[in-house]
């Protein structure tokens, strides 16, 4: 988040969850048909399950970045490319998504905290890269050559990317907006609270209320609500 002083608007934070993907064919997680009613989330996303089979945690991961690799970003990512673009303030988008439709939808410098499907990194070294379509547990690092290359994305039980800096612009934040996000996966879900306990206005998009700690919200299919929103917002500045 830069300021500069033609700079006028409220500093303003967007936090996105798998709800804004949905529309691009991406499921969701926790819906009755998400991703975790057809896996068993202990034997696919956690550094265990990839310490007992790490073939079928790369399976896994290897769908999923197919998946992403076909689906298309919708209006609603194209509005908040435009928001960050127009707004006259400070802007920073954070999101829990490992794909990345943001960016190519045209948002800059996201802040992936669950990490990214498009990227690989050695469990042994740390070393990152491009990850290839297909993982597979032989696969060595291009760095220090063992075979221990992993999807770079978040598993339960590890700490989540940049959050020195995402708590620093949570804090900062005037205007906290959750977009698409349940609220069910810490520590993404304490960060509206955070911000509000620190004065900024929150909002959330998303397709029925959460009940977390907003003092309202936008409600219905986040390819239609936020272009929508962000008109209003751009037009209101
Ligand atoms: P979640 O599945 O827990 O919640 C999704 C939220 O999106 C729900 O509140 C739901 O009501 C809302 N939603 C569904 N369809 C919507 C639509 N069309 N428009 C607006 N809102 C809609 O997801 P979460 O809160 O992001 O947390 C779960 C974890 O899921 C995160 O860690 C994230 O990394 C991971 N995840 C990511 C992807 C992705 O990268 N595309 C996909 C699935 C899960």
């Amino acid at each position: 988040m830069e300021r500069t002083d033609e700079m006028t608007g409220p500093s303003l934070v967007v936090l996105t969850g798998a709800g804004i993907s949905a529309e691009s064919g991406l499921g969701t997680f926790r819906s009755r048909d998400g991703i975790w009613a057809k896996y068993d989330l202990y034997k696919v996303a956690t550094p265990q399950a990839f310490a007992s089979d790490p073939a079928m945690v790369h399976d896994f991961y290897n769908l999923r970045r197919k998946a992403c690799l076909k689906a298309n970003p919708h209006a609603g990512h194209t509005a908040l490319a435009c928001l960050q673009r127009e707004w006259r303030g400070e802007f920073q988008l954070i999101t829990q998504n490992v794909d990345d439709l943001h960016e190519r939808a045209g948002s800059e410098n996201v802040l992936h905290m669950h990490g990214e499907l498009l990227r690989a990194r050695c469990h042994s070294c740390g070393h990152r890269w491009p990850a290839p379509r297909r993982m597979d547990p032989k696969d060595e690092c291009p760095k220090c050559f063992r075979a221990a290359t992993r999807p770079d994305v978040v598993w339960f039980g590890e700490e989540p990317y940049h959050m020195d800096e995402i708590y620093r612009l949570t804090r900062l934040a005037e205007v906290f907006v959750v977009i698409g996000s349940s609220g069910q996966v810490y520590p993404a879900a304490d960060l509206a609270d955070i911000a509000m306990g620190r004065g900024a206005k929150t909002y959330e998009l998303n397709i029925e209320p959460t009940g977390g700690p907003f003092i309202s919200g936008i409600y219905g299919p986040a390819s239609e609500t936020l272009p929508e929103w962000v008109d209003r917002l751009i037009g209101a500045q």
